[in-house]
Order: structure tokens, then C-alpha cells, then sequence
């Protein structure tokens, strides 16, 4: 029997404010230990939280990008556990009434396009973190308080690359809409992984497993090429799998027991009593909603197919925004923006990252590139010309026009002045003539080079050829 895997995440992405959930405090990384904190996010009697509402935002935009529903009804909830990193003894987050539900995320995966839906996506709080040193701990509850957002997928996923392209896809997403920064360094995603495999061609779920806390997409993608093969092995052996939480070893590249469904934590959910419930209006959602930006995945199809360009220049002008906005203003109507594309991803970009220079500040407009190209495509100069055009265009931020004229760089179209040259070029290479007239094709090519280089670059490169051959065979 073959077996198949079954995969669902729930991702934690730390939100992107100024502040902390439910006080003033900083939400800023690698602070002196316990200096953003105050009796709110200690979690000190008496105190009263007061909801940030840009995370609230921030959630339901996510809610937005995601396809999900939003709630005209949420709430939050205090999920119980002792833990010393958790000052308040409870976690703030959203148990049955989230304020995102149902929704899917698109993206590229196996030479296709793959949705898996998503559950809900709630917000919650993160907590403090634990360090340890040779002979003492020590908590720092900087981070205790900090908006999180939970992102949970229904088991829609198969496979580990499939996971690793989903995180990614996610990430994209979160990062382009200002949602979060994403760090993986800095721990602002953060992962919990549950799997379970079954006989392909059932439906039935088999044992959930999680593996938790994973920090970076690499390393769920290793733990499923592992956990993945372990399971299998284990139900071909007869094994009857449990619902068991495994740690994911990063050294040893496995994944280890640590703890059973037994031991699972009742955490005695209730609603938090100083939180009102979150009861968004038209207008607060008409002005979240005028956020939605463009997403990855949707802008790279609308320049496939609005402007013809191959998956692959479209990719890059998508992954470098502000590259992609350059060539959209430089390409709009204009006949062939593949052409300008290149000069873009290729010379542009080149010029771009050697010089260091911010794409705003550069003093080659959009449209030059665009003249550029329709410099060549109308046959007034030739590609090899166009190059020292656009070198001219960086430096000095005249038009193309303007130097072509001003140099006398423009091609060579008259027939007449083309014969004269290759008079001159049959005249001085009495060898490759003969050799060409005794059928020996490529000498041609000699002799068109010769006269090139004699019309310093600007003979049309197709009449040239013609003219010459014309003479050579008369
Ligand atoms: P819990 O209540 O224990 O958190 P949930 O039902 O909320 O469990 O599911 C948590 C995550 O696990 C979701 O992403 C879900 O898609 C995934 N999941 C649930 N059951 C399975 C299973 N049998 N195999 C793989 N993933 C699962
Ligand atoms: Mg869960
Ligand atoms: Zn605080």
C-alpha cells in the first residue's frame, strides 16, 4: 500500500507596529533586556490593557489578503498555562470567534498554481523569551505583549517542498502588505508543523503529529523529509501512530518525542473580561480594504499578460518592485515592451547595483529607456550602438535622440553610401573575396565585420551583408 502525506501550519507572524498589543511599549528587536516593559505587559495587578488598533488592522488586512471572511462579531480569550516566560500566567488570543475565518492562499508550485486554504487567521500576543547561562536563567519580556498574528491552514499541503513554497508564497504576501517584516533572524516567524500520513486514496486523517517551534522554512522543510518517511515506515510496520507534539533536532536532522496527547494542556479558555468584543463597522473596514495592494503573485501575471513578457522577466520585475514600476512607466504603450524589459533587467539593473544608487535619484528617466528602444526597433541604430547610447543616457541623463544626433551615431540605411564602403572593404580584402566567390560562405562574415568596423558601427548590419554579397556574386 502507498501512503500519502497530510500537512497542516500554523504560522506566528510577529505584526508590524510601533507598539506592544495592549500598552505603549516599544515593539522593537534587540533592546537591553526588560527596558520595553511596563506593569501591562508584566502582567502586574491592577493594570488594564487597551487594544493596539493597527494590529487590529493589520489582522483584518491579512484577512483581506487571504480571501478570508471578516467577523462582523470577534473576541478575545485568556488561554491558561504556567510558564515563566509568560508573565500574565494567561495568553491574550481569539478561541472561537477569530477575527479572520475561511480563506485560501495561491502560489506557484510544481510548474502550477496551488491553493491551500486557510482556517482562520486570530490575533494573539507573544511572550517573553528565556535565556539561559552556565549557571542562571534569565527572562527578558521585551517581547512579551507584541502583536501576533496565527495563520492556521487546513490540511491541504502534501508535501515538504510544497510546504517550503507555501511559507514562502505566505511571507511574500505579509511582507508586501507592511503586515509584518518577516525576519526569520530576528524570530518574527515562527511555525508549529503537524503532519500525519494515510493509504492513498482514503480520506480519513491519520494521528496528528506537530512538530513545534520551528524558526526558519528550511528547517520545516528537513523535519518533513524526515517525519514524512519515519511515519510511513512505522504504519508499514504495523505501528499504530499516536498524537504525540516532536521537537525538531536541527544538529541531528531528526525529529524526537516530547510530549504525548496525555500530556496535553487544558488551557480552560474563557472570555478575557477587560477586552471589549471587536465589532468592526462599514467604515473601518472600507479603510482597511484601501490598503489591499497589489500581491506577488497577482502582479506577475498581470505583467505576463498585459505586457507579453516571459515568466522569468516578469518574476524579477515583481521580486524588485521599484525596478518593476521603472519599466511599467518606461513600457506602457508601448509596441514591443519585451525590448525594453531588457534594457531594464539587464543594463539597467547592472548599472544600478554597481553604482549604488537609489532608482529615484538616477538621472535616466523611464521614457529615455523607452526611446532607447524604439531607437533600435525602427532600425535608426543598431543594438551595439545602442549600447554606448545608454551608457552616454546614465551618465549624463541626456535622451537617446539628442545623443545620437549630436554623435551622428545613426545607422547607416542609405544603399549608396553602404556600396561606397563595401567597394572600399572588397578593395582592401582581395583574399576573403576570392574565397567567398570559390564558395567558401563564412568569409561574408569577415567582410561584413571589416565593414562595421569601417562605418564605426553604424552600417546597418542587414544591408551591409546584402550589398556586399550582391557585389561578390555580380
Ligand atoms: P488543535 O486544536 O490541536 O490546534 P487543529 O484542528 O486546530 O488542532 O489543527 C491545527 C493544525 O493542524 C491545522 O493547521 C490543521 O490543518 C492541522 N491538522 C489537523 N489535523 C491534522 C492531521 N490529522 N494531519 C495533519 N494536519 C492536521
Ligand atoms: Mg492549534
Ligand atoms: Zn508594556
Amino acid at each position: 500500500m502507498d501512503y500519502e502525506a497530510v500537512i497542516g501550519l500554523e504560522t506566528h507572524v510577529q505584526l508590524k507596529t510601533q507598539s506592544k498589543m495592549w500598552c505603549a511599549c516599544p515593539n522593537a528587536f534587540g533592546s537591553d533586556p526588560n527596558t520595553n516593559v511596563c506593569p501591562v505587559c508584566l502582567g502586574l495587578p491592577g493594570v488594564l490593557p487597551v487594544a493596539n488598533e493597527e494590529a487590529m488592522r493589520l489582522t483584518v488586512l491579512t484577512g483581506f489578503l487571504l480571501n478570508c471572511s471578516i467577523p462582523r462579531f470577534a473576541k478575545f480569550d485568556r488561554k491558561n498555562y504556567f510558564y515563566p516566560d509568560s508573565p500574565k500566567n494567561y495568553q491574550v488570543t481569539q478561541y472561537d470567534r477569530p477575527s479572520t475565518q475561511g480563506g485560501w492562499l495561491e502560489f506557484e508550485f510544481a510548474g502550477g498554481l496551488s491553493r491551500v486554504r486557510i482556517t482562520r487567521a486570530h490575533l494573539e500576543e507573544d511572550v517573553g523569551k528565556n535565556n539561559h547561562f552556565d549557571r542562571h536563567s534569565g527572562v527578558d519580556f521585551n517581547r512579551a505583549g507584541v502583536p501576533l498574528l496565527e495563520i492556521v491552514s487546513e490540511p491541504d499541503i502534501t508535501s515538504a517542498d510544497m510546504a517550503y513554497e507555501y511559507l514562502n508564497a505566505l511571507k511574500d504576501v505579509l511582507m508586501r502588505a507592511g503586515i509584518s517584516d518577516c525576519d526569520m533572524e530576528k524570530g518574527m516567524v515562527r511555525c508549529d508543523v503537524n503532519v500525519s500520513v494515510r493509504p492513498i486514496g482514503t480520506t480519513a486523517l491519520g494521528a496528528k503529529i506537530e512538530i513545534k517551534n520551528m524558526n526558519s522554512f528550511s528547517g520545516v522543510r528537513r523535519a518533513l523529509e524526515y517525519e514524512i518517511p519515519r511515519q510511513i515506515a512505522a504504519v508499514k510496520r504495523g505501528e499504530t501512530l499516536r498524537q504525540e507534539t516532536r521537537r525538531w533536532d536541527d544538529e541531528g536532522g531528526i525529529t524526537e518525542t516530547m510530549r504525548s496527547k496525555e500530556d496535553a494542556h487544558d488551557y480552560r479558555y474563557f472570555p478575557e473580561p477587560d477586552l471589549m468584543p471587536f465589532e468592526p463597522t462599514d467604515a473601518w473596514l472600507a479603510e482597511v480594504r484601501a490598503r489591499v495592494p497589489e500581491l506577488p503573485l497577482q502582479r506577475k501575471q498581470r505583467l505576463m499578460r498585459d505586457f507579453s513578457l516571459p515568466a522569468g522577466d516578469a518574476q524579477v520585475l515583481t521580486d524588485n518592485l521599484e525596478l518593476g514600476r521603472y519599466f511599467e512607466s518606461a513600457a506602457t504603450g508601448y509596441k514591443n515592451p519585451k525590448a525594453v524589459a531588457n534594457w531594464v533587467i539587464n543594463n539597467l539593473a547592472a548599472r544600478l547595483s554597481e553604482s549604488g544608487t537609489p532608482i529615484d535619484s538616477i538621472s535616466l528617466k523611464p521614457a529615455s529607456v523607452r526611446e532607447l528602444a524604439e531607437l533600435v526597433d525602427s532600425g535608426r541604430i543598431s543594438s551595439k550602438i545602442a549600447q554606448d547610447v545608454f551608457a552616454e543616457c546614465w551618465t549624463s541623463g541626456a535622451s537617446p535622440a539628442a545623443v545620437v544626433e549630436s554623435k551622428g551615431l545613426a545607422q547607416v540605411s542609405d544603399t549608396g553610401a553602404i556600396e561606397t564602403l563595401a567597394d572600399q572593404v572588397i578593395a582592401a580584402n582581395p583574399g576573403p573575396a576570392s574565397d567567398f566567390k570559390a564558395g567558401k560562405v563564412a568569409a561574408l562574415n569577415f567582410l561584413k565585420g571589416q565593414l562595421m568596423k569601417l562605418s564605426k558601427g553604424k552600417a546597418n548590419p542587414g544591408l551591409a551583408g546584402e550589398v556586399l554579397e550582391r557585389k561578390l556574386r555580380a
